[in-house]
């Protein structure tokens, strides 16, 4: 079952010395419900602009992308808001947390934005720094954490107000091996728990490993497609 794809997506930059540079040239995709999709690819292959668009952040020169059968790019800007608010969340490389603020209340605020009270909010913060094995950290604050850490709170940032995918743009690259495969292991239960999609972006090879739908891109375009059942 499909829950976001993308049809016929072209997008283009024209660079400072006014040359045009193709970063998506027709791209299509499906990504499945309830499975770890990933799409991998070396840098500058245009995964990081895939993503953006996918998820509203960005707009394509042409082409469709549709959650749930609604094309995204034809929602009303409150429509918008709320697909961008409430059923998606983002994973970066960089942890991005507000530095000033404990784990915590980083959790927090998001929950709070989307209408919940304070109490409320920090229970639920509280709920979800517990699933990624950081209730012994609550309160401290992005500089008291690892980096292991600073991004366990990240990826329960992602999932503050319970959305249908979290985008992942290489969530494990500023990580060693032992940091990155707890972070592996998270997203599956997260999946499992919470029925998550994730659509996760890696120009490392190794990744390959954590995907159930594989989608391989070069130079703007998908070029093979692993993992997806023919139904
Ligand atoms: P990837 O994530 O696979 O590394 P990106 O989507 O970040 O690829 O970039 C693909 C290409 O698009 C690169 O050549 C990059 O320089 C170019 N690009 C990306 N964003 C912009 C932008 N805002 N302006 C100009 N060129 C861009
Ligand atoms: P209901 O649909 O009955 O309101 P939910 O499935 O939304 O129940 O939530 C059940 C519990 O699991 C709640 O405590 C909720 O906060 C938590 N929960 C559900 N989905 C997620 C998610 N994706 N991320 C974090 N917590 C979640």
């Amino acid at each position: 079952e499909i829950i976001l794809s993308a049809e016929n997506i072209f997008k283009s930059y024209t660079s400072e010395n006014q040359n045009k540079i193709d970063v998506l040239k027709d791209v299509s995709l499906s990504i499945q419900i309830n499975k770890i999709n990933l799409i991998i690819g070396a840098s500058g292959a245009g995964k990081s602009t895939l993503l953006h668009i996918l998820s509203g952040l960005d707009n394509p020169d042409s082409g469709k992308v549709f959650f749930k059968d609604e094309n995204i790019f034809m929602m009303n800007e409150n429509k918008l808001t709320n697909f961008r608010n409430k059923h998606i969340g983002f994973v970066f490389q960089f942890h991005h947390l507000l530095p000033e603020f404990t784990a915590l209340e980083n959790v927090a605020i998001p929950i709070m934005i989307s209408g919940k009270s304070l109490t409320k909010a920090k229970d639920k913060a509280k709920e979800i720094l517990d699933i990624v094995g950081l209730n012994d950290r609550l309160n401290n604050k992005p500089s008291e954490l690892s980096g292991g850490e600073a991004q366990r709170v990240a990826v329960a940032r992602a999932l503050a107000n319970n959305p249908d995918i979290i985008f992942a743009d290489e969530p494990t690259g500023n990580l060693d091996s032992f940091n990155s495969e707890i972070i592996h292991k998270l997203f599956f239960e997260i999946r499992d728990k919470f029925n998550t999609t994730f659509l996760i972006v890696s120009h490392n090879p190794e990744l390959i490993k954590l995907g159930e739908i594989i989608f391989e891109m070069k130079d703007g375009k998908i070029l093979n497609q692993h993992g997806v059942e023919n139904e």
